[in-house]
């Protein structure tokens, strides 16, 4: 329930939000600031995710049906390249009154970087176990950096320690942020994210592309960034092949493009994903910030001498066995062969016991892996119906047709049987309890029986007392 404040809100009734850190490399992350707005209206953020999505409904009829999935707690790392994040920053910026909002997000890279977006943004939060510290005994405002949300990004380098990814006390990984908003407590045990000095892991060397990320997150921040030449790095190589044919020859040399790639990237205006562009921009021996902003410039600055120097930034992946492949393909099909779904394993216990992540497997294994899933589904579903059937049928056996009775005076007590009886989840019994209920007060002869016995429509205390 909203509180009395919420629910007679009409138009731009949002108390006012603006980014913490804003003009530093310390900016807020979009998540963050979704929190604190929750926080400030003293609601949950599903509440206030809802509340937003009917006012933008309420202020732009029918212009497109917004998925509130976005914008929830269950995405702390909301704050990516794509549309919805686009929409959203949009929604939120009109709500709070505040037209910076978009740079808690990476949506300026939107125009330089591929589509595909993968690996600007973490999946869960990560966090300074320093700065969570310092902020609570200052009694300030702790939030999330918009440049933790970056995957690369490994260590605070204020306190030249590593970021802490998982709950102290539970072991999560922050997947989702606290119901409330509090920045500072775990979403699953609702713990305190604080820890002790003596665990912190000291981080005293720079990690690959901290500083170009450091960069990024600066020019985002001051609005160095608002305006970006679209395709910039398609471009500096159309320009290199051009104008300066020896330094992309070296260029291309060091960093393993072979010029049929070169040609497709061309055609195709390929957009790097953030890890290449960053890894260019190593190699090339410029920032990422004069390469988005003005690629050409950027280009015609670049020293052959340093660039024969450079060395190649080692950041593959290493190779997986080729025999692990044939491996899953025949762990799968024997899978495929079950009927029974609680013999069948998941694909990440498949991937956990190879040693290989699920994406792995899909990308080795479209097909199969696909057809696992249906498969798995399938069967999954078929145990789903005949749990509910056998936790209704020991309902229908007893329980329901004396209730409400001295014990069963609730729903939750039925629910309860069942779970002890018949061994199945507090889900499949509250599903077993509503078919049940549905099956017998829709038979006539039920009806009446209740009726002699004065059981239809009698208060439920007034039974319970008897
Ligand atoms: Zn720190
Ligand atoms: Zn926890």
């Amino acid at each position: 329930m909203l509180p009395r404040r919420l629910l007679f809100m009409t138009t731009t009734e949002y108390l006012p939000i603006s980014p913490l850190g804003q003009g530093t490399v310390e900016i807020e992350a979009f998540g963050s600031l979704f929190c604190r707005m929750a926080v400030s209206h003293s609601v949950t953020i599903h509440a206030l995710s809802k509340h937003l999505r009917s006012w933008w409904l309420r202020q732009n009829p029918g212009v497109f049906e917004l998925s509130i999935g976005g914008i929830n707690g269950k995405n702390p790392m909301f704050c990516g390249t794509g549309l919805i994040v686009q929409s959203f920053v949009d929604l939120l910026s009109e709500a709070v009154g505040c037209p910076t909002l978009k740079r808690t997000t990476f949506l300026a890279l939107t125009p330089v970087l591929s589509l595909q977006g993968h690996g600007i943004v973490r999946e869960g939060r990560a966090w300074c176990p320093a700065c969570l510290e310092e902020a609570i005994s200052s009694q300030n405002q702790f939030y999330d950096r918009l440049i933790w949300a970056i995957p690369v990004i490994k260590r605070c380098t204020i306190h030249r320690i590593s970021l802490q990814t998982l709950c102290p006390r539970c072991g999560s990984r922050q997947a989702r942020y606290h119901h409330l908003g509090q920045m500072a407590l775990c979403f699953r045990c609702k713990g305190s994210l604080r820890q002790a000095s003596s665990g912190w892991q000291t981080a005293l060397d720079t990690t690959m592309y901290e500083k170009e990320c450091f960069e990024l997150v600066e020019a985002i921040s001051t609005g160095n960034l608002e305006t970006v030449v679209p395709d910039a790095y398609s471009m500096l190589l159309k320009e290199g092949i051009k104008s300066r044919p020896e330094i992309y020859d070296a260029f291309g040399r060091k960093s393993h493009i072979s010029m049929a790639v070169t040609r497709i990237t061309l055609r195709t205006s390929g957009r790097p994903h953030l890890r290449t562009l960053m890894k260019r921009c190593v190699l090339l021996g410029v920032s990422p910030v004069d390469l988005i902003r003005d690629p050409i410039g950027t280009f015609n600055s670049v020293d052959l001498l340093d660039l024969a120097a450079a060395t190649v930034p080692e950041d593959r992946k290493p190779k997986r066995p080729e025999h692990l492949t044939k491996i899953a393909e025949k762990w799968l099909k024997a899978e495929l062969e079950k009927t029974d779904f609680d013999s069948m394993v998941s694909l990440a216990f498949i991937a956990k016991q190879l040693g290989v992540s699920k994406g792995f497997l899909r990308y080795r294994l479209r097909e199969l892996c696909a057809r696992y899933a249906r498969h798995r589904k399938q069967y999954g579903y078929l145990k789903h119906v005949e749990r509910i059937r056998l936790a209704a049928d020991y309902l229908l056996n007893g329980p329901v047709l004396s209730y409400p009775s001295a014990e069963y005076p609730s729903h939750d007590h039925l629910v309860a049987a069942a779970v002890s009886e018949t061994g199945v989840g507090v889900r499949v019994a509250r599903l077993a309890v509503e078919a049940a209920l549905k099956k017998v007060t829709s038979d006539w002869n039920y009806r009446r029986y209740r009726e002699a016995n004065r059981l239809f429509r009698v208060p439920r205390p007034t039974i319970a007392a008897e």
